[in-house]
């Protein structure tokens, strides 16, 4: 956590806590670092204008502005609502070395980013669908 990190409180639950608030399909990708099936999620082909927040917490992660069809089979997105928004791990497991997405309020597993994404930041937040849950904005 840095000093300048005022964003928003800190939430930390214990895993008993997280078991009680989360589906158990959620608490596998969020707390356990799982993966959806790809293809299988909610948003993946989603297009309705809004926001994207952590299932977990509920801090914003990702504007409906800034996905796009990656053809992957996951929710993609060329940059996170605001820098502070994610934290990132090294990940080395399943004999890949790939970089960990995660919500930086409460530490839970997003997904991961590629550098293969779309300009301008030539990156690709490849994200679970269970790990998000979706608030529209008929402004936008
Ligand atoms: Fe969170």
């Amino acid at each position: 956590m840095s000093e300048e990190d005022t964003r928003e409180e800190r939430l930390a639950l214990s895993e008993a806590e997280w078991k009680e608030r989360l589906t158990p399909e959620q608490y596998h990708v969020l707390r356990e670092k799982g993966t959806e099936y790809p293809g299988s999620g909610t948003y993946y082909h989603w297009k309705e204008k809004g926001k994207f927040l952590c299932a977990a917490c509920g801090q914003e992660l990702f504007s409906t502005k800034v996905k796009y069809d990656s053809g992957s089979g996951w929710p993609s997105f060329w940059e996170p609502i605001a820098p502070e928004a994610v934290g990132k791990n090294s990940d080395a497991s399943h004999s890949m070395m790939r970089t960990e997405v995660v919500c930086s309020r409460c530490g839970s597993h997003l997904g991961h980013v590629f550098d293969d994404g779309p300009k301008p930041t030539g990156l690709r937040y490849c994200i679970n669908s269970l790990s998000l849950t979706f608030r529209a904005e008929s402004s936008e």
